[in-house]
């Protein structure tokens, strides 16, 4: 991206000059993550936490057939979103159900290469039955344009379909009764990179209740797909500590970094 946009995009996330203060050396664990053949040292204990994630170097992926993003879907592709739609919009495997507005499957491009997780729909999202509307979203909007990603390009979805009551933490149950739901999205989607917004999507997906400044900087993997998953802070925690805000910069361009050398690998 041309750096007078780019820079035009960081203040409107909030991170003013970045580029004219001395940085701050990056994370460890991400330097060590960009070295070929290196496992970042805080994986092994994470591997032992949770099973789903594990060294981006470790693991063997099933080789990804990917249509061109331009390609229209099948329509044997465009029948299961469908009905995997439909089933969302009418679950009942979980109380949240009776409490919700409606469901919120998730929004964006059916071919995105990025898949962007967050927690649970809030008010405003059990509203109008999309993720990541209202000042979060703006924000998020605004930090995926800082790395060149117009939301339109990506798609975007929770770990809950359903809003927790006054926006609670998620309980165990109700994501294990709705993981399968983003499970078929992935297998559906086949993103290249999963980026996790927020503590609790993130220890959810990674089966850990290490800290999310823990599992920042590191690259790893979800689900059967082994999926390479970064995790960064919240648009809504960064709105209430906008102090933060220069380190979800570092996520967000660490991110960016993995797809490209994922996307390379791929070639
Ligand atoms: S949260 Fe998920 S499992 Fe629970 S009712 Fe909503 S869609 Fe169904």
């Amino acid at each position: 991206m041309e750096r007078g946009r780019r820079l035009e995009y960081l203040r409107a996330i909030g991170v003013e000059g970045w580029e004219r203060r001395n940085m701050p050396a990056p994370p460890a664990a991400v330097e060590a993550a960009q070295l070929p053949m290196e496992v970042p040292p805080e994986t092994s204990s994470i591997q032992r936490q949770a099973p789903v994630s594990k060294s981006i170097e470790r693991v063997v992926r099933p080789p990804v057939v990917r249509a061109r993003p331009d390609e229209p879907l099948s329509a044997d592709a465009q029948s299961q979103w469908e009905s995997l739609t439909a089933e969302v919009l009418s679950c009942t495997k979980c109380a949240l159900h009776s409490t919700r507005t409606q469901g919120v499957f998730g929004v964006g491009n059916r071919r995105a290469e990025w898949l962007i997780i967050g927690e649970a729909p809030g008010a405003e999202e059990d509203r109008r039955g999309e993720p990541f509307v209202g000042r979060a979203g703006q924000l998020l909007n605004a930090m995926l344009k800082a790395i060149g990603l117009p939301r339109e390009q990506v798609f975007i979805a929770n770990v809950l379909k359903s809003r927790p009551p006054n926006n609670r933490d998620p309980k165990p149950d109700e994501v294990a009764a709705c993981l399968p739901y983003l499970m078929r999205q992935i297998a559906l989607l086949q993103p290249r990179l999963m980026l996790a917004v927020g503590r609790i999507a993130a220890q959810n997906l990674l089966a850990t209740d290490m800290a999310l400044g823990r599992l920042r900087g590191q690259v790893h993997h979800f689900g059967e797909l082994n999926t390479p998953l970064i995790v960064t802070y919240h648009p809504a925690y960064l709105l209430r500590s906008p102090a933060d805000k220069r380190k979800a910069w570092e996520d967000l361009k660490f991110a960016r970094s993995t797809f490209q050398r994922l996307a390379a690998q791929e070639q």
